[in-house]
């Protein structure tokens, strides 16, 4: 198989169309065989459920190449299961979560030449997604879906080294008590579009949110979750109903505690309490683990003693064994790692 000519180095973080996307649709109550295709273009009603009511669910994760050449993706049954999770409370139907892990598996086989070489520190981005098609006005769930899955090949996330992020505590909220800030839906990011931009206006990398009932309370930024490290090298991540469960901060804290023999709790955590932390990072697909060098919760800095130049040392720890993981240097736990054949 020959692989594009791409500046794999060099990539961002955007779209791109690649090869072939697996579509499968949903009508009369059941899904049908599914197929790779050609065409990247959707026609639909423009009074389709997905347009006027926003009923869009999707996943995130990467294919990429281990240091003995195997392409692999990291964990899809947790996507798979998760997706199915935002179905159920979305109202969608459920896509069979093994039937999910093998249209990823078979999508990024279809575009096994646009997956970059092992070191070149980019990947290919698959985006599963599941949309309601028909036409509905009275306020409904749709009759009709289609799931999908496309890649795109996406640049190395930390071009040009690793720079500390400075993050502000947002006055906006993620996410409702007893919403939907657990599921991965598209809702939750339109809502989330204002925020980032005044962030970005204003010289924020990025958002904190504070949970919305009591607003004391840390939840995650607008697409990664929480993790803190204590100044006596414990992990904390915080607990709530409204956070997305990351696939990454999980598979982050089973390697703390497995991997590294290190205390880990899933816990409250008051965004009084921050100040004391040695460390804080962001984990997410696309980065891992993004260090936060600064937070500023109005006017007031708490700057983490990490610095603003690097990764602190814990963080660096989890980040350097969990890239390890994936990329084969370092044993996987069984069934992190799906090879595609
Ligand atoms: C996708 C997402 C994350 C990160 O989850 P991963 O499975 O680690 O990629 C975190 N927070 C939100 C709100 C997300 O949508």
């Amino acid at each position: 198989m020959e692989k594009k000519n791409i500046d794999w180095q060099n990539l961002g973080f955007g779209y791109m169309k690649t090869d072939k996307r697996f579509v499968s649709s949903y009508k009369d109550g059941a899904w049908d065989d599914g197929a790779l295709i050609d065409d990247d273009m959707i026609t639909m009603s423009e009074c389709a459920c997905v347009l006027q009511y926003a009923q869009t669910i999707f996943e995130g994760m990467k294919a990429y190449t281990t240091e003995d050449g195997r392409i692999v993706v990291f964990r899809p049954d947790l996507n798979a299961e998760r997706l199915a999770n935002s179905s159920k409370r979305m109202e969608m139907p459920v896509y069979p979560e093994d039937k999910f892990v093998e249209a990823v598996l078979k999508t990024v086989k279809a575009n096994e030449s646009y997956v970059p070489p092992y070191g070149s520190g980019a990947t290919l981005y698959i985006r599963p997604y599941m949309f309601g098609i028909n036409p509905v006005i009275g306020v409904k769930p749709a009759d009709e879906y289609q799931f999908r899955v496309f890649t795109t090949p996406v640049g190395p996330y930390f071009k040009g080294g690793v720079k500390p992020l400075t993050i502000r505590v947002s006055d906006f909220d993620r996410a409702a008590p007893h919403g939907t800030g657990h599921i991965k839906a598209g809702l939750n990011y339109a809502m989330s579009l204002h925020a980032i931009v005044s962030a970005h206006e204003e010289g924020y990398d990025e958002n904190m949110y504070l949970d919305a009932g009591s607003r004391t309370k840390v939840e995650e930024t607008g697409g990664a979750n929480f993790l803190f490290i204590t100044k006596d090298g414990k992990v904390v991540t915080p607990k709530s109903n409204s956070i997305l469960p990351s696939i990454t901060r999980r598979s982050l804290m089973y390697v703390a505690k497995e991997y590294l023999g290190m205390e880990t709790e899933e816990r409250e955590v008051y965004l009084d309490e921050v100040k004391d932390f040695a460390e804080c990072g962001l984990c997410g697909t696309a980065a891992v683990i993004s260090p936060v060098g600064k937070i500023v919760d109005h006017g007031r800095e708490i700057c983490f003693p990490s610095g603003m130049n690097d990764m602190g040392p814990v963080t660096k720890k989890l980040y350097d064994t969990l890239t390890g993981i994936q990329m084969g240097r370092i044993e996987a736990p069984e069934g992190w790692l799906r090879t595609i054949d």
